[in-house]
């Protein structure tokens, strides 16, 4: 699968928001977005018309960003939300916010979600007392996160929950950051998905 590897804040710069996709750095003054709050590239700066398509086309961008997701693994999740019972939109982000790097970096456990993805793919995590090394696993209310028995990897962990304890935790995952462990409480609702996307565009664009 091919894997963006190139500097990610100038997709946040691409995207015109914050994709949160470099930890605590996203929270500073760092962050590239704050001091040039343009898109990349040479011509960038050229007033252009954005089409219909196009805004359509960024906000999927935008969500495919947010989450790591390549085109594949979106058309995928996609035609799943569409089979699922329920408004398609919201079905999508419900089933983004399940995967395990997603449910490993709103525990606190990483620093970012590329953090989170590195711990899983390692073998770092249970669900259940049995190790999962898939990032997108999909998490089901009930299941109990938390990461394996090294020494190293609880220091790891430790460490990312000390950096991380100012953010909040989402209102369906339980977390102990005393035993390290989390518990998915439910199934994640629209208003808990923290970012600002208009799902409704990106089935229009989806839905042709
Ligand atoms: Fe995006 Fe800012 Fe984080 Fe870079 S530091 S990834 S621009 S939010």
């Amino acid at each position: 699968m091919v894997r963006y590897t190139g500097n990610k804040c100038k997709l946040c710069r691409r995207e015109g928001m914050k994709l949160f996709l470099k930890g605590q750095r996203c929270f500073a003054d760092k962050c590239a977005l704050a001091r040039r709050d343009y898109p990349p590239g040479v011509h960038a700066q050229k007033r252009t018309k954005v089409t219909e398509y196009g805004v359509r086309l960024r906000e999927k961008q935008k969500l495919k960003r947010i989450y790591g997701v390549q085109e594949k693994q979106f058309k995928l999740y996609f035609k799943e939300a569409e089979r699922l019972k329920g408004n398609t939109g919201e079905n999508l982000l419900m089933l983004l916010e399940r995967r395990l790097d997603n449910v490993v970096l709103a525990s606190g456990f990483a620093l970012s979600r590329n953090h989170a993805r590195q711990l899983i793919n390692h073998g770092h995590f249970r669900v259940n007392g049995r190790r999962v090394d898939i990032a997108s696993f999909s998490v089901r209310p009930g299941d109990t996160i938390e990461p394996g028995t090294k020494e190293n990897t609880r220091k790891i962990v430790s460490e990312a929950i000390e950096i991380n304890k100012s953010q909040p935790v989402p209102a369906w995952i339980e977390s102990s950051h005393a035993t390290l462990t989390s518990k998915v409480t439910g199934i994640p609702k629209r208003e808990d998905v923290p970012h600002p996307i208009q799902e409704q565009l990106i089935i229009e664009l989806c839905s042709k």
